[in-house]
């Protein structure tokens, strides 16, 4: 938890200095609702979650006095709820020889550097993890992979570049299969220049996979940076177009006072987030919990 805390200093200090800027005790009225509006949505919480999370506010405590801080334990209680439903980790079924997960995601939002994390876990675990460098397209994800799969003890499947990303999808369950891996993580292009082209390419990697592997992918997770802000809404909208997106994760936590982006894509789309990135490290993904999170963003 003090790690998680650590992490997220940063999304915190933004909230939670901005409430103690508003006020520190006194009643709370329009004005200080409508300042206190205007810092949620600045915090990326989106204009929805804002006026709930105010609605709530005034409702409870109109007119009486309050502290900030007690503004911070109703927002943070709110938040915690709203994230309850969406906290759910990534459920690995290894009888499924392997369980395949699929990762998508633009270019840059952290894709690879989540599969390496990913694999450190469930290796950890005590399952078997292979790796599939299925961004063909780029020789530096390739590469990148593969540092992850020596850095992890995970075996990467690649080919050169520019080779067929579906075929190779085929492969790599046939390869995981024969090796008896229980997990396997796909890595896709993330080249959103040209929409049409990816999804050409996601589909036929589906198509492909599902010629060996009629059920896989079984989980098809989605790395957003959260960095990116409000950008987050749009590259879901994109990206559930492309394909079945059954999960989040959200990276680069630690580097931002964006993370209220997190809250206002639960309330919006309601897809799990499996787990939050808060550094570069293989060790630096955390499970993704509702009240640590809040608490944590409302410091
Ligand atoms: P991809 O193009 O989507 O595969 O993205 P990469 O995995 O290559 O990540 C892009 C950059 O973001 C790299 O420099 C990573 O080290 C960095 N990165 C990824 N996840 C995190 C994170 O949680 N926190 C921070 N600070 N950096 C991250």
């Amino acid at each position: 938890f003090r790690r998680l805390t650590q992490g997220l200093s940063r999304s915190s200090a933004k909230l939670t200095e901005g409430i103690s800027a508003i006020f520190t005790k006194r009643k709370l009225d329009d004005e200080v609702l409508e300042e206190l509006e205007e810092l949620l949505i600045a915090a990326d919480l989106g204009v929805k979650t804002s006026a709930d999370l105010i609605k709530h506010l005034r409702k409870t405590r109109f007119g009486k006095d309050v502290t900030d801080q007690e503004v911070r334990e109703v927002f943070a209680a709110e938040i915690a709820r709203i994230l309850e439903p969406v906290a759910k980790p990534l459920a690995i079924d290894p009888s499924r020889g392997p369980h395949v997960v699929l990762v998508v995601g633009v270019n840059g939002s952290g894709k690879t550097t989540t599969i390496g994390k990913l694999a450190q876990f469930y290796r950890e675990q005590g399952l078997k993890v292979m790796l599939a460098a299925g961004d063909t397209f780029r020789a530096a994800a390739v590469e990148q992979l593969r540092i992850w799969g020596d850095r992890t003890g995970c075996p990467v499947i690649h080919r050169p570049e520019g080779a067929d990303a579906a075929a190779l999808a085929y492969d790599a369950i046939a390869e995981a299969r024969a090796a008896g891996a229980d997990l396997l993580l796909i890595d896709t292009a993330g080249r959103l220049h040209n929409k049409a082209q990816l999804m050409d390419e996601l589909a036929k990697v589906l198509r492909v996979m599902q010629k060996i592997e009629p059920t896989a992918p079984h989980d098809t997770v989605l790395v957003l940076d959260a960095t990116v802000g409000q950008n987050a809404h749009s590259q879901v909208e994109v990206f559930r177009n492309l394909v079945k997106v059954s999960g989040l994760v959200l990276t680069k936590l630690d580097g931002t006072a964006k993370g209220g982006v997190l809250v206002a894509l639960a309330e919006k789309f309601g897809l799990p987030v499996h787990a939050i990135g808060v550094g570069e490290k293989a060790e630096d993904l955390r499970p993704f919990a509702a009240e640590k999170f809040a608490q944590s963003l409302l410091g």
